[in-house]
């Protein structure tokens, strides 16, 4: 059950039988020389709206801004700080909560996120102690993991991943273009700081992939993980609240 398709009723009449609510969260980024900007947002969102028909639980619109901050050096990538986004998600969240909800799952697609999703869940505890929350990154859901690490080893990389760049050619049908071969073996991965300057990720990342191949991303491997996800998804939305 989507949100933005509902009317207060629906919801309403959702929160009788439901207190579970599902935020997709990503961020708006450059995807290295063939990734689209919607990457990590499309991803969550269109997992989490199929999980979410099938187990009929309600799902927010996708948060499109992220902590990117990293990547600013590439032009068209827009950022939220990290206490911008700590602000955003307490605040969708306190709506949500004044509404009635009480379980919240986030579904992330970036992993520049998770740090400050965990901040900003140590202050809502406090604030809601009777809120439940937990936050999942699609691409760490376990299948799916372990399904990427079959199709790509070590040239699945940490950014313009070719399981992401699958996964958008899944979502559009031939819109994303097909890389060329990629070299994965600079810079040195342990000389590299977890979250660089925008400036100096520049420097080290040239093209804006992190150590990935992304030539090995096609739709069959993408429809084969987007299928993984929604179904552990649905697993995690059934769960949610019993921890
Ligand atoms: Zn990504």
């Amino acid at each position: 059950m989507e949100l933005a398709k509902s009317t207060w009723k629906q919801v309403e009449k959702y929160l009788k039988s439901s207190t579970k609510v599902v935020i997709p969260i990503g961020s708006t980024e450059q995807h290295g020389p063939t990734g689209i900007f919607c990457t990590d947002y499309v991803i969550p969102e269109r997992i989490t709206i199929a999980a979410c028909e099938r187990t009929g639980t309600l799902v927010t619109p996708v948060i499109s801004f992220g902590m990117s901050n990293h990547h600013l050096a590439f032009a068209g990538t827009v950022s939220l700080n990290p206490s911008t986004l700590m602000k955003v998600v307490e605040d969708v969240v306190g709506s949500l909560y004044h509404g009635g909800f009480r379980e919240f799952l986030f579904v992330n697609g970036h992993g520049g996120n998770t740090s400050t999703l965990d901040a900003a869940f140590s202050e809502i505890r406090e604030k809601y102690p009777d809120a439940s929350l937990r936050a999942i990154s699609w691409y760490k859901l376990p299948a799916v993991h372990k399904k990427a690490e079959k199709l790509f080893g070590k040239r699945e990389g940490s950014h313009s991943t070719p399981s992401e760049i699958s996964v958008t050619m899944h979502i559009f049908p031939g819109f994303v273009k097909k890389a060329r071969k990629y070299e994965i073996s600079t810079p040195d991965k342990k000389k590299v700081k977890y979250l660089p300057s925008a400036k100096e990720f520049r420097r080290l990342f040239k093209d804006g992939r992190m150590w990935s191949d992304p030539s090995l991303a096609s739709e069959k491997h993408g429809k084969a993980l987007f299928d993984l996800a929604v179904k552990e998804l649905v697993k995690e939305i059934k769960d949610l609240g019993k921890e």
